[in-house]
């Protein structure tokens, strides 16, 4: 009998054909520094470099690929904090897709050019995520767009769940793999990916302790909502739905263990990863952060997942200038 696990896998496979030619099969490279800080073998998963600048674009473009030549037509409405949007609106504009993109007044203004940039058609409603994405739900309904949610969406776990698979091509040994988790598509699609295939391998999400909704829903043991406050890691920011179908109950059963970070171990990741030669935003720099904090319980080797690049450039260059380690 397929499970549940099975039939993720499978759609994790379809998808990585599905989205190949139009998403960048990003490099695995071994991190020098920190695997001599650490004595540890650490490798980074570089979907800082992803098209977009982030692994967004699997989901966005598997789950477009995946419509009916009707809904296809009548195009597609999304919510973001940034990352997805941006990327739904670059595949929704390769495809010759019509993209409407909801976003909050917290999203930061170098995400707002980016999405512009794009060609999406944004409305900036609310002051919350989920403000955002209750309009843009209402959009779909009365105008028969199709929603394509950030996260919670089969079609998008199993195009993030191509990260993953990448990962155990690349590196079959991996002992931990280090993700950074929000809403958990990329942790869900991810976990499953490798618990498919290599069961014994410890899969980590993390996230920051300022709003981490995935964290306090796991405790109590249900979805629950937590007020959202500014961070570093802004990308890792919002709720996980309090009707969450999928990204729940899959970090539940799939993820070895959750761990938190303070915004100076945000800001350490963000340098420990600059001196590998890559810009990673604060989101990206969970995995470096955690190792250097020595909040993970590591088996070696380890893969980092650098999840995204979009950081305020002069945000970047100060936290690059600021004193500790
Ligand atoms: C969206 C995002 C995450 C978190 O992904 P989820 O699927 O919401 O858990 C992590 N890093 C970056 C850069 C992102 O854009």
């Amino acid at each position: 009998m397929m499970t549940d696990l099975d039939l993720w896998s499978a759609a994790i496979a379809a998808a990585e054909t599905r989205i190949a030619g139009r998403v960048l099969r990003t490099p695995l490279r071994r991190a020098g520094r920190l695997s001599a800080r650490h004595d540890v073998p650490v490798y980074l998963k570089l979907e800082n470099r992803q098209t977009t600048g982030a692994f967004k674009l699997r989901g966005a473009t598997n789950a477009l690929l995946s419509l009916d030549p009707a809904s296809r037509a009548r195009g597609v409405v999304t919510a973001s904090t940034g990352n997805h949007g941006r990327a739904l609106a670059h595949a929704a504009r390769a495809e010759g897709i019509r993209c409407i993109v909801h976003i909050s007044v917290l999203v930061p203004a170098n995400k707002v050019a980016a999405l512009e940039a794009e060609g999406a058609d944004i409305r900036v409603t609310g002051d919350s995520q989920d403000e955002a994405e209750a309009a843009a739900l209402a959009l779909a309904e009365t105008d028969g767009l199709t929603w394509i949610p950030p996260f919670d969406h089969a079609g998008v776990i199993a195009g993030q769940g191509t990260v993953g698979l990448e990962i155990v091509e690349d590196l079959p040994e991996a002992g931990s793999v280090l993700i950074p988790l929000s809403g958990g598509g990329l942790a869900a699609g991810v976990a499953a990916a490798i618990k498919a295939r290599s069961p014994a391998t410890r899969v980590i999400g993390i996230s920051m302790e300022r709003g981490a909704a995935m964290h306090a829903s796991l405790l109590a043991g249900h979805p629950v909502s937590v007020r959202e406050e500014a961070t570093l890691a802004d990308s890792l920011g919002g709720g996980i739905g309090l009707a969450n179908r999928y990204t729940f109950s899959m970090a539940r059963d799939l993820l070895d263990d959750v761990v938190l970070l303070t915004e100076d171990e945000i800001a350490v990741g963000i340098r420990a990863a600059a001196a590998e030669g890559e810009t990673v935003e604060g989101a990206g720099a969970v995995g470096p952060g955690a190792i250097l904090a020595g909040k993970v319980d590591l088996r070696d080797p380890v893969v980092a997942i650098l999840s995204g690049s979009n950081i305020d450039p002069a945000l970047h260059r100060n936290i690059l200038a600021s004193e500790t380690v």
